[in-house]
């Protein structure tokens, strides 16, 4: 992509109130701009980094991909039980039939509604069906950007098994999952035994980053690390890892040696709930011993939109963000530092994919040039100088370590074009 056609409004001064460095850094690099409070239209760097972590997500997840609706009838959430209770961070709409909707904050009645009349069997069983879908919860206090919007995007993710063994299957194959996704995105999850809240039920975790920003308090054993190394998930489950209130001094089972304690984000959250849904809505199957029971459900909810302000979050410097290359927007930053060298540097631009590269080829200095590609983020700079011509060399830069090395054109094309 030629920066010349492209759109990226970048930022020279912080704009007020963006209070932590995800939020800063998401205005200036163009990624985001606010449109109301909690609610963001995403500029076409941001759109890639989302696109690119939804695509982590549907490589890994291993569930059949459905879209559902934004907009929910409240007669749904009647069925379960939930309209009244769930307050004020529903938004509800009225349509012109004076029908009570709502914008979605969550799917389970809408899913449940979805398989009751179609999967009879225990034989349709097990049964995983995902979206990625903007919710809508209309926070007390929409703040830190993305991180905690009203609209936001959610990757839910719904499972429908016959008992409880399978319902204990599929959730601890979506733990698993999880740690995979977001170690593929460069994250070092954390995943701490959780309160279930107002999805309800029994058995759930919360997957956290750590970050000095993060709104949550985490508490766990510091053999989480080791473990999470050897990927061995029972006994990831069953040390001791919590967030806020579950942590309780008196009865922590650790010693305080062995106690870690530190400020995390929230990036996704799993749940088991057994019949919570399925029972008030009628959402049953004939089991193998021709018994009708109700489907024992969960749901696993990653935060797609939060995510982009969490990797920034962990992986920036005083100068910009810095991609992990799973998820940045383009591989390769291209500058040409003078019109003298535009023909080398158009050379390099067009023997690699487009999709991988942006290309600076604007006519502003090189001082411009030079932060806003490293504000941007980046992973890898192909810099290109007056040594270009002359020796037919180019400045190779890692965003991440700064270090700098010179390379023929000719490898540069190979390095990138092999990526
Ligand atoms: P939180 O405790 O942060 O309010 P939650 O427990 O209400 O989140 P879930 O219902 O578990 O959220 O939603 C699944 C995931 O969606 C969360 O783990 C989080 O990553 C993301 N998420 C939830 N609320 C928001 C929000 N307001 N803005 C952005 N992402 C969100
Ligand atoms: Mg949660």
């Amino acid at each position: 992509m030629r920066l010349s056609q492209y759109y990226l409004p970048t930022l020279k001064e912080t704009p007020a109130g963006a209070e932590i460095i995800s939020h800063q850094y998401l205005l200036r690099a163009g990624l985001i701009k606010q449109t109301a409070s909690g609610i963001y239209s995403w500029l076409p760097l941001g759109l890639l980094v989302l696109k690119n972590i939804e695509n982590i997500i549907r490589d890994e997840i291993g569930a059949i991909e459905v879209l559902m609706p934004c907009v929910q009838p409240a007669s749904l959430w009647r069925e379960s039980g939930r309209y009244d209770d769930y307050g004020k961070e529903m938004l509800r709409i009225k349509d012109r039939h004076e029908s009570d909707m709502l914008f979605g904050p969550t799917h389970e009645e809408v899913v449940t509604d979805l398989i009751r009349n179609t999967v009879k069997s225990y034989k349709d069983l097990p049964l995983c069906l995902y979206q990625i879908q903007w919710k809508f919860r209309d926070e007390v206090r929409p703040r830190y950007g993305v991180m905690r919007g009203r609209e936001f995007l959610m990757k839910d993710a719904y499972s429908f098994d016959v008992d409880y063994e399978g319902a204990l299957n599929s959730y601890n194959l979506m733990y698993k999952t999880y740690i995979k996704i977001f170690k593929r995105m460069g994250l070092t999850p954390i995943g701490v035994r959780a309160d279930t809240g107002p999805i309800g039920g029994n058995l759930s975790h919360e997957f956290h980053i750590l970050a000095n920003t993060g709104e949550s308090t985490l508490y766990y054993d510091n053999k989480l690390f080791e473990l999470l190394e050897s990927e061995d998930i029972e006994s990831l489950k069953s040390i001791y890892a919590v967030a806020d209130d579950m942590h309780d001094p008196e009865s922590c089972p650790i010693t305080q040696e062995q106690l870690n304690v530190s400020k995390g984000i929230e990036i996704g959250h799993i749940f088991y709930f057994g019949d919570k849904y399925s029972k008030p809505m009628k959402a049953s199957v004939t089991s193998q011993d021709g018994k009708n029971v109700n489907m024992h459900m969960g749901s696993y909810g990653i935060g797609v939109s939060r995510l982009v302000g969490a990797i920034i979050e962990a992986f920036h410097d005083d100068k910009g963000i810095i991609w992990p290359e799973a998820v940045a927007p383009f591989k390769v930053g291209l500058i040409n530092l003078q019109t003298k060298v535009t023909e080398a540097a158009d050379k390099i631009y067009k023997a690699l994919k487009s999709d991988e590269v942006l290309y600076d080829d604007t006519d502003e200095s090189v001082g411009v040039k030079f932060a806003r590609m490293d504000l941007i983020g980046l992973p890898w700079q192909i810099i290109i100088g007056k040594k270009a011509v002359s020796e037919n060399i180019v400045e190779v830069k890692n965003r991440a370590t700064g270090e700098v090395e010179e390379i023929q054109v000719e490898e540069a094309i190979n390095r990138f074009s092999a990526k």
